[in-house]
C-alpha cells in the first residue's frame, strides 16, 4: 500500500484543493483528513458518517463536590491557577479576587449542556448547606498535571481522560474518508492525525485499496510529523512568494529528515512567474521532485462554492489542467518508490 501526503509549510497555499482533486482522480483510494485542527476537505466531499468514535487524551481534574471538605489544598499547590474558589458573595480566582464577582444570574448553569451545570449545582447546594467556599476547577485551565489529585487529603478528585473531539469513518463519492474534529483548545492532535492515519490504512488494507491520499496539516509542527512519518510520498504544495518559499524549504527538511521522497508544486505560480522559477530551480539543485505549476484560476473557487474539486468540474480549466499534469507526475513517483 502507498500513502501519499499532501503538505505545505503554511495554511492557505490550496493544498485541500489539490488532495481533494487528487481523490477525485484517484482509483481505489482511501482518503485521511490529517489536518485535524482546521479539517475543511469535508467541504468539498460532503462525507455520509458511517461511524463516529470519541477521541480521549490527557487528563483533567473535575472536584467531587460531595466529598470535597474545602481544605483548599488544590488551590494552593495548582500552579496554572486552575482552581477556583467560589464563596456565597462572588466568585474569586486562585489570586485571591482578581476574578469577576458572581451576579448570581444562573448562566453557567443554564448554559453548559453537561457536566458544568451538574458540578454549578453541587456548588451551590454545598453553599446552601453552611459552607464558607467551594472549590472548582476550570476545564480549560486545567493542564491535566496530577497534583491536586495527588495532595488532596480525602482523595476528593477524580482524574478521567479528557474528551478532545471526535473522529469520523465516511463514505464519500472518491471512496471511504477518515476525518477528525478537534475540540476547541483540545491538545494532542498529533496523536488524533496518528489515530486517523492509522484507520485510514486499516481500511485500505481491508478493502484491497492500494492508495491512501492524506490531507496532512500546514506547518512543521508535530501534527505534520504525525502526518508524514512512515509514508511514501509526500508532496509539498507552495505558492510563489517569498514566505511560500522559505515555508517550502523548512518543510522539505522535515521530509529529509524523515527519509521521506518529496516532490514539490507551486500554485498560482503565474502571479510571480520569477519567484516560481525560483522555486523550481531550487528543487532541481536540491534534488526534490519538481512536480509543477498550477495557475491562478478563478474554476476553483467556483468549483468550491459548488461542493467540488476543479478537476470535477464540467469544462476543464488551466488550474484542472495542470492538477492533473501533477497527478500524474505523483502517480509515476509512487510506482518508483518501494514502500
Ligand atoms: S490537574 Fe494540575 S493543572 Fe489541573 S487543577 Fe490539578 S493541579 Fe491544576
Ligand atoms: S484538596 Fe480536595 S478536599 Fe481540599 S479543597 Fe481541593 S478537592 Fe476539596
Amino acid at each position: 500500500m502507498k500513502e501519499l501526503v499532501v503538505i505545505s509549510g503554511k495554511g492557505g497555499t490550496g493544498k485541500t484543493s489539490v488532495l481533494a482533486s487528487f481523490a477525485a482522480l484517484a482509483e481505489n483510494a482511501v482518503l485521511a483528513d490529517c489536518d485535524v485542527d482546521a479539517a475543511d476537505l469535508h467541504l468539498v466531499l460532503s462525507p455520509e458518517i458511517r461511524r463516529r468514535e470519541e477521541f480521549r487524551s490527557g487528563r483533567e481534574a473535575v472536584i467531587r463536590q460531595t466529598d470535597c471538605i474545602g481544605c483548599g489544598a488544590c488551590l494552593a499547590h495548582c500552579r496554572f491557577e486552575a482552581v477556583r474558589r467560589l464563596t456565597a458573595d462572588g466568585l474569586r480566582t486562585a489570586a485571591g479576587g482578581s476574578g469577576a464577582s458572581c451576579l448570581d444570574c444562573d448562566f453557567c448553569e443554564r448554559s453548559c449542556p453537561v457536566r458544568n451545570a451538574v458540578v454549578v449545582r453541587e456548588m451551590r447546594e454545598s453553599l446552601g448547606d453552611g459552607r464558607e467556599a467551594v472549590f472548582m476547577i476550570d476545564p480549560a485551565a486545567c493542564e491535566g498535571c496530577g497534583v491536586c489529585v495527588r495532595f488532596c487529603p480525602v482523595k476528593a478528585i477524580d482524574f478521567p481522560e479528557r474528551l478532545c473531539g471526535e473522529w469520523f469513518v465516511s463514505d464519500t463519492r472518491c471512496g471511504p474518508m477518515v476525518h477528525a474534529r478537534l475540540g476547541i483548545a483540545a491538545e494532542n492532535s498529533g496523536k488524533l492525525v496518528s489515530t486517523v492515519r492509522r484507520e485510514a490504512r486499516r481500511i485500505a488494507e481491508e478493502q484491497g485499496r492500494g492508495l491512501v491520499l492524506v490531507d496532512g496539516p500546514p506547518g512543521i509542527g508535530c501534527p505534520v510529523i504525525a502526518s508524514v512519518t512512515g509514508a511514501t510520498l509526500v508532496l509539498a504544495v507552495t505558492e510563489p512568494t517569498l514566505s511560500g518559499r522559505h515555508d517550502l524549504e523548512r518543510v522539505l527538511k522535515l521530509a529529509r529528515h524523515f527519509d521521506i521522497p518529496a516532490m514539490a508544486a507551486v500554485n498560482k505560480a503565474d502571479i510571480n512567474p520569477q519567484a516560481a522559477g525560483e522555486i523550481e530551480l531550487f528543487c532541481r539543485e536540491h534534488g526534490v521532485g519538481f512536480a509543477g505549476r498550477i495557475p491562478y484560476d478563478p474554476a476553483v473557487t467556483r468549483a468550491q462554492l459548488a461542493g467540488k474539486s476543479v478537476v470535477e468540474m464540467p469544462r476543464d480549466s488551466g488550474a484542472a489542467g495542470a492538477i492533473r499534469d501533477i497527478w500524474r507526475g505523483v502517480l509515476g513517483r509512487l510506482e518508483e518508490t518501494g514502500k
